[in-house]
């Protein structure tokens, strides 16, 4: 229905890869329902051009030029800036019912049938099950509401500082009054709750809708080999987030996102990938012997067998000296020619 719209919220340019993934795998699960996404001025003009081309809706929010309520709340408690961006979901009145969705949210099935269930509907949050989890709930935009929400944040502040707490505080009988406002939990599973009940996430895991990366590390954080198709991590606790659904995010990301993001020339990132980081290796630094995909694969495993041995003696050699040696496949992968040294070289060279 022309009037039913998931939406979501991306303030910055990195939020942006999780809406475009997410606006991406609903397409590619053939929802009838509008895409629709609230942006801040922050967000860069080629990722606008991009999240045209996913969303049907890219709407600018800002809290300091809106409606009164939202900027009076925003002068008084200077902290809630996200969270009321994300409470302007309310303000979309020309939709008559809506979903929203976390940034870092995908989803892995058809989840249209969200929009048979009332306002307020989500899940429980699996830290504390009597509240709900606002990375995915179904609601109905309301001029009233939403300023009734603005009010609550200006007068009471949100008990976790988040949306979370506000929309918990404001649809405070969700946990007793109505059981059909419970969502099920694979409308929202988080990986938190793979590894505190691993028996469960094997009984019912494979019915997962929606997977909630929630946390500190989101899947853009990470870097991916398109060739083995798995993640590398970027040194924070890979468990963190499950492989199998990691892995499908960059899925999308690279076989959905990436060209458009070419094609935007968005892609000035040394992270988005080995195989495109060989191609720049070889373009900007060196005309080297890792060109050709097979061989950059063998050169990232000695890489990280490499990182396990006891680093060798520094070398002192000239740049020129150095780009023999790497023309001859003697890389110092421990010292000058680190990982980390090249991407430092491509950040200055795409500078
Ligand atoms: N968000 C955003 N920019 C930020 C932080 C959050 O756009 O700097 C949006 C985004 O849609 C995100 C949501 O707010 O998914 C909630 O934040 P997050 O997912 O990081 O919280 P978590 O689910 O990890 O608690
Ligand atoms: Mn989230």
């Amino acid at each position: 229905m022309a009037d039913h719209a998931f939406v979501t919220l991306a303030t910055n340019d990195s939020y942006v890869k999780g809406a475009l993934v997410l606006g991406s795998s609903l397409r590619k699960h053939h929802t009838t329902k509008k895409l629709a996404v609230l942006i801040t001025p922050q967000v860069s003009d080629s990722m606008r051009k991009v999240l045209d081309k996913v969303y049907d809706d890219v709407r600018e929010v800002d809290v300091l030029d809106s409606e009164d309520t939202a900027h009076l709340a925003l002068m008084e408690r200077p902290e809630l800036g996200v969270t009321l961006t994300k409470l302007h979901c309310w303000a979309l009145t020309e939709y008559t019912k809506c979903v929203f969705m976390d940034a870092d949210t995908m989803v892995v099935s058809n989840v249209d049938e969200l929009f048979e269930r009332e306002e307020l509907s989500a899940a429980p949050d699996p830290g504390w099950p009597d509240c709900f989890n606002s990375g995915v709930f179904v609601y109905q935009p309301s001029t009233e509401t939403y300023n009734q929400l603005l009010q609550l944040a200006t007068e009471k502040g949100s008990f976790d500082g988040g949306d979370q707490g506000l929309l918990n505080s404001f649809f405070n009988t969700w946990s007793t009054k109505d059981i059909h406002k419970h969502l099920p939990f694979i409308y929202n599973l988080s990986s938190i709750s793979i590894y505190s009940y691993l028996p469960a996430f094997k009984a019912f895991g494979a019915n997962a809708k929606v997977v909630h990366f929630l946390g500190k590390v989101k899947p853009w954080n990470y870097t991916y080999d398109s060739k083995t198709q798995t993640v590398k991590g970027d040194g924070h606790d890979q468990t963190l987030i499950h492989p199998e659904f990691l892995n499908l995010w960059w899925d999308i990301y690279t076989s959905r996102i990436l060209s458009l993001l070419t094609e935007h020339g968005v892609v000035k990132e040394a992270s988005y990938g080995l195989k495109a980081l060989s191609g720049l290796v070889c373009s900007l630094a060196f005309s080297c012997r890792f060109c050709r995909e097979e061989e950059v694969t063998e050169a990232v495993s000695q890489m990280s067998l490499a990182a396990a041995a006891p680093p060798p003696p520094p070398p002192s050699l000239s740049s020129e000296e150095r780009r023999e040696r790497w023309e001859q496949g003697q890389v110092d992968y421990m010292g000058e020619d680190s990982y980390e040294n090249i991407k430092k070289k491509l950040d200055t060279y795409l500078q």
